[in-house]
């Protein structure tokens, strides 16, 4: 006989970037309450995950995790610049814009410009519970905004002016092909076995 825990929540282990269509980039990501050491465990694979890609951002949903948490470093390094952890992330007052280009880890090999504000304030919660709260320009406003939106389902890809989204439509066509190959292979899951696999997550450390 042994104690069990109330409401054990599912082991995450080991996680992997996952590249579109994957289900987890396409719906948004729900507010985590629960943050045991899985999902501590997790932001550190995440770190090493972003830093092997040669990447300055990571959401959860890059790794199929549909919790609403981003990492940042923009040195892409470790070691170097500052590791950010940003738990159920607000942003608010957005100033200015800015075109820069952008590439995704989930959409690799695409880089295109993308008009966002060029400012704007982010409040979220740090791993350890400390309230953040940092108004924000440069390359972390665009990193920060690029990784919201990954929280609510969308890429960059969905951001583009006319001519630049029929051109990312072929890109994203062709990254379709792949996925669908990769599944008729058994290489990933089925997609209802992946939407499974991601409620259960969410509802582990989700509220209901
Ligand atoms: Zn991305």
């Amino acid at each position: 006989m042994s104690d069990s825990p109330q409401n054990p929540a599912s082991v995450i282990g080991p996680l992997a970037l996952v590249e579109y269509p994957h289900p987890a980039l396409l719906r948004p990501a729900k507010p985590l309450v629960r943050i045991d050491d899985e999902v501590c465990n997790a932001v550190g694979q995440m770190f090493d995950i972003m830093y092997e890609a040669e990447g300055i951002g990571l959401a959860a949903n890059q790794v199929a995790l549909p919790y609403r948490l981003f990492i940042v470093n923009t040195a892409g390094r470790r070691g170097d610049g500052e590791e950010l952890v940003f738990i159920n992330p607000m942003l608010s007052r957005p100033r200015g814009t800015a075109v820069q280009e952008e590439g995704c880890l989930s959409l690799p090999g695409l880089r295109m410009d993308v008009r966002r504000p060029e400012k704007i304030v982010v409040d979220a919660w740090s791993l350890d519970g400390q309230p953040i709260r940092l108004d924000l320009d440069g390359l972390l406003s665009r990193v920060v905004q690029h990784e919201f939106d990954h929280l609510e389902g969308k890429l960059f890809t969905d951001r583009l002016p006319e001519a630049a989204a029929i051109e990312a439509r072929r890109a994203l066509e062709t990254f379709r092909e792949v996925f669908m190959g990769q599944q008729s292979r058994g290489e990933l899951p089925a997609h209802e076995e992946i939407v499974a696999r991601l409620d259960q997550l969410q509802a582990d450390r989700c509220p209901a």
